[in-house]
């Protein structure tokens, strides 16, 4: 809350003395705020008339923001700031190892294929509408549909599992059509019977007691592992509660937990780091620092690829297909768990040992269709790099300032500023014609992403929270753009 309180000074007003105009700017902080730690947040009409607030993904559709078209705005708003600000607090999830019994497996495998076809059924239903008749369905409308179907005799065996998953893959549809019409998704696909799982349950449909997990229409509590000995699982109070079950058979909760406190910013160090992410080395700091791609993850990969050669050759449908699948998807766990490892590892180091840490803002999705690249920088997974790095800088208090995508970073020496012609991709080494410095390519551009990302900070554009569009004003743009999409190797 300290974090928050430092950002949002007007907050320590009584709240009737907010007028409009400051109530709106208030809005527009908490709603970054929000979205910068990826949480929702709502205002409803509660039964009492004034205005109401759920936060997250309990809340389902949006009825809009005060100050915005279609949402109320008048005195009746000014209390609820105050509870607004009260749930802008961290959201963190614990997930968890669960070890089902036999017949709480088949309840869960049931609700599973429920869900699954809920979720395929209503987006084929909304498909057809859209095509056949040009209309775009509401989450209302689905809702409605659900109940038609479950109507239906043939049926009758959604009322067998919880309500509550179904009701939530709903929702979970509804916003991937949100993001898909934002352009941050692709459509949305059918629901296989392969691969991972999952149901979710809010709160009506679980009970979290001392610890133990009870789920709707199951008769003992889940076995599960807690993994973090530090924390005290009877003290929390989980939201929403996700079962999934991974393609090679592993049963996992994840917890989302909502907490008042905040972690304590980490003390300044007054350093600053400007990070050149690479395929070669997986970066490479201003200081100098290498940070090569771990090695295991080469092995790992290996392996995935002989596990996926050994499934193509087996027979369609038969046993030994279904345990080569498994050990592929076995295979890809670790992968992704060795990968995410590392991630973690490097990010925090630099979140730690920092107070600005630049990065350059890398078009990841358009690189991945250089087919030559793709798979290089896949696993990579400069995204989620960033993504950890963005919510780690935010609950740590630490500046991450990302630089345009065209700053020439690679062909400027970071001596003297004399920009290069040309600098082909082979080159690793250089020296600048201008001032005689020899440069080693990646540390140079690294230098060149820090000095950019200072010239932000001292500008003061706060681009944290902000797309590319943004982020392209705070820096000077450069005649030339760099060829696109190609990164340097
Ligand atoms: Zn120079």
């Amino acid at each position: 809350m300290a974090l928050l309180r430092d950002r949002l000074p007007i907050c320590d007003q009584p709240t009737a003395a907010l007028d409009a105009c400051t109530e709106h700017r208030l809005f527009a902080q908490i709603r970054r705020h929000a979205s910068a730690r990826g949480r929702k947040y709502q205002v409803t009409e509660t039964s009492g008339g004034g205005p109401g607030l759920q936060a997250g993904e309990e809340s389902g559709p949006r009825t809009g923001w005060p100050g915005e078209a279609g949402a109320p705005h008048n005195e009746s708003c000014l209390p609820i700031i105050a509870r607004l600000v009260k749930f802008a607090n961290m959201r963190t999830a614990y997930k968890v190892r669960v070890y089902p019994t036999e017949q709480q497996a088949a309840v869960l495998t049931r609700t599973f294929g429920c869900v699954r076809l809920v979720w395929n059924k209503v987006l084929a239903w909304r498909h057809a509408r859209y095509h056949q008749e040009g209309l775009k369905t509401s989450y209302a409308e689905t809702d409605r549909y659900l109940t038609e179907l479950k109507r239906d005799p043939e049926f009758a065996f959604l009322y067998q599992v919880s309500s509550v998953p179904l009701q939530q893959t709903l929702r979970h549809q509804y916003t991937a059509f949100v993001n898909f019409f934002a352009g941050r998704a692709r459509y949305p696909r059918f629901k296989s019977r392969h691969g991972r799982q999952s149901a979710t349950y809010t709160r009506s449909a679980f009970r979290w007691r001392d610890g133990r997990l009870y789920l709707a229409k199951m008769d003992g509590p889940l076995r599960l592992v807690w993994s973090w000995p530090d924390v005290d699982p009877a003290t929390l109070t989980p939201t929403t509660v996700t079962i999934s079950r991974d393609g090679d058979g592993r049963w996992y909760a994840s917890l989302a937990v909502d907490t008042d406190t905040e972690p304590e910013p980490m003390s300044a160090t007054g350093r600053a780091v400007g990070v050149d992410l690479g395929v070669k080395d997986f970066a490479v700091t201003s200081d100098g620092e290498r940070i090569p791609n771990p090695r295991h993850l080469e092995r790992k990969l290996r392996n995935l690829a002989r596990y996926q050669r050994r499934t193509a050759r087996r027979q369609r449908g038969s046993a030994n297909r279904e345990k080569a699948k498994a050990k592929v998807a076995a295979a890809h766990r670790k992968v992704r768990n060795a990968r995410r490892d590392f991630l973690h590892k490097t990010t925090t180091r630099l979140v730690r040992d920092h107070d600005v840490i630049a990065i350059e803002d890398l078009n990841v999705r358009g690189m991945v269709r250089n087919r030559r690249l793709a798979r290089a920088i896949s696993d990579c997974a400069w995204g989620e790099f960033r993504t950890l790095l963005e919510y780690k800088c935010e609950r740590y208090g630490r500046r991450l300032v990302v630089i345009d995508r065209w700053h020439p970073t690679s062909k400027t020496c970071s001596a003297c500023g004399h920009l290069l012609a040309e600098l082909s991709l082979s080159t690793r080494h250089w020296t600048c014609p201008s001032c005689g410095t020899r440069h080693d390519r990646d540390v140079n551009a690294a230098k060149n992403i820090l000095a950019a990302g200072r010239a932000v900070s001292a500008c003061g554009a706060d681009v944290r929270h902000s797309g590319s569009s943004r982020v392209r004003s705070a820096v000077k743009q450069e005649a030339q753009p760099v060829r696109a999409g190609i990164p340097r190797l």
